[in-house]
């Protein structure tokens, strides 16, 4: 370790609390500092390259220092960095507003900003549930949510997410919500048809019991990311979308992850042509530069929170950045960038290439399931292939996977003990490859000597 590590190492330990992280274990370690990023790699104060295999943690799209994008938050600065959205207009809000309403799904017609993903899915549940009080149903007020779903960490957010974890730990704390399991395949004894099916039956049975208390199905379309890259059977969103309509609740698509080319096309809802009427998004948005998101809903919605001042049907919510001056000019090059090097367009071979990799170790004696949708990709590392059993949370297999790849020049973050995939979104194939070679043989020749070991 060279002398400025070492003295930045001395400093983040002595000064920082790190999100998700056992700081006991931190303490103990050698923690890499990034230092600079070029394109599709992360460079440490060591000079170590590394691959950015999770996309600076799913938000990254062209890569790191992307000329465009540079650019334009440099032309901003020149401008204006920031001003108020209360009670104010700001031009690159507007211009991004109506760019995103352009792509999203039909009938998504009005933008309101924040700074997280968190704070867009608190947005969406404050939303809908004030709709509801608006038009005088004011027993509409509950939410359904999949198990195993994660949707960030304020306390409205983390009511509607199923993992157990922080229910255990903040249960208390949070408000109730209906659970109806998600449609885990490889968890589920049965096919694809009957996995989708069962879940769509209780969620119907939660509908069919108690429709005029809820309000809305919160859900991610198509994959659960955080729960392990949980890609859920075609046709499940489709099948939620129909049951939200016929019992009359609004359909809230959490596309934080899934947003932004992630899964093969530019918003998953996408891939089942269903408009949600209400989509959040953030991570991606602004190419992984800038922190911004954005609750999107229809103009229905909007409307009932249209009337008189005395009539208390104003939308009090906001944050002091909302709408981001800066954050929204990277945003709207980020999109401009999509358009410019065709990026949808260009994943079809990239999203094969990992189909290929992936195929390569799925019969591995560890390698319990590999799951894919567009470019999101989980490697599920188990103890039993045949009971499915895992392996003891504490001995962290997952984690030391990716340590291993580390040292190989990719930078890995594990779920527990799968191994997630998700390059930036606009990689090139050569740097794919050279990702999904590190990745794939570290699997093959690391792992079993890490079981051993563990
Ligand atoms: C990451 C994520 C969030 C939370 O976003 P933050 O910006 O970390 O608050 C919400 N929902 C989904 C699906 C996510 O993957």
């Amino acid at each position: 370790m060279n002398a400025k590590t070492q003295k930045l190492v001395h400093a983040d330990k002595k000064y920082i609390w790190h999100p998700f992280t056992q700081m006991l274990d931190w303490l103990e370690a050698d923690p890499v500092i990034i230092e600079s990023g070029d394109g599709f790699y992360l460079i440490d104060t060591e000079g170590n390259r590394y691959i950015d295999g999770v996309s600076s943690l799913w938000c990254n799209v062209h890569g790191h220092r992307v000329p465009k994008i540079d650019q334009a938050i440099r032309n901003q600065l020149d401008k204006i960095s920031h001003s108020t959205l209360l009670g104010l207009g700001q031009t690159k809000s507007i211009e991004l507003a109506e760019k995103l309403i352009k792509i999203l799904p039909q009938g998504l017609e009005k933008v309101f900003y924040s700074d997280a993903g968190a704070t867009s899915v608190e947005i969406a549940i404050k939303m809908a549930y004030q709709y509801y009080r608006n038009r005088g149903e004011k027993s509409k007020k509950k939410f359904i949510a999949l198990t195993e779903s994660y949707h960030g960490d304020t306390i409205g957010s983390v009511s509607v997410g199923g993992i157990q974890t922080f229910h255990r730990i903040f249960g208390e704390l949070l408000f109730q919500a209906e659970f109806a399991p998600s449609p885990h395949q490889y968890r589920f004894d049965g096919d694809d048809d009957q996995c989708r099916q069962f879940s769509l039956d209780k969620i119907e049975e939660i509908l069919r019991n108690q429709s005029e208390n809820i309000a809305a199905v919160i859900a991610e379309p198509l994959v659960q990311g955080a729960a392990g890259i949980i890609v859920h059977p075609a046709g499940f969103l489709a099948g939620l979308r129909e049951l939200t309509r016929k019992y009359g609740v609004l359909l809230i698509a959490d596309e934080v992850a899934t947003g932004f080319g992630r899964t093969g096309k530019m918003f998953a809802c996408q891939h089942e042509d269903v408009s949600p009427d209400i989509i959040c998004l953030a991570k991606g948005i602004t190419g992984g530069y800038l922190p911004l998101a954005a609750t999107i809903t229809t103009t229905e919605i909007f409307d009932s929170f249209l009337g008189e001042i005395s009539e208390m049907k104003t939308f009090f919510h906001g944050h002091t950045y909302t709408g981001n001056a800066l954050a929204c000019a990277a945003a709207i090059a980020n999109l401009e960038l999509f358009e410019e090097n065709k990026v949808i367009e260009s994943l079809p071979p990239k999203i094969r290439l990992i189909d290929e990799y992936l195929k390569r170790i799925e019969n591995l004696p560890n390698v319990g399931n590999v799951r894919q949708k567009g470019l999101m990709a989980g490697i599920e590392i188990v103890k039993d292939k045949i009971t499915r059993e895992s392996f003891s949370y504490e001995k962290t297999i997952g984690a030391k996977l990716c340590s291993a790849m580390r040292l190989k020049g990719a930078m890995m973050r594990p779920l527990s003990d799968v191994i997630v995939l998700m390059p930036p979104v606009a990689i090139d194939l050569t740097t794919l490859k050279n990702l999904l070679d590190i990745v794939v043989e570290t699997i093959e020749n690391d792992l079993p000597e890490i079981i051993k070991n563990a």
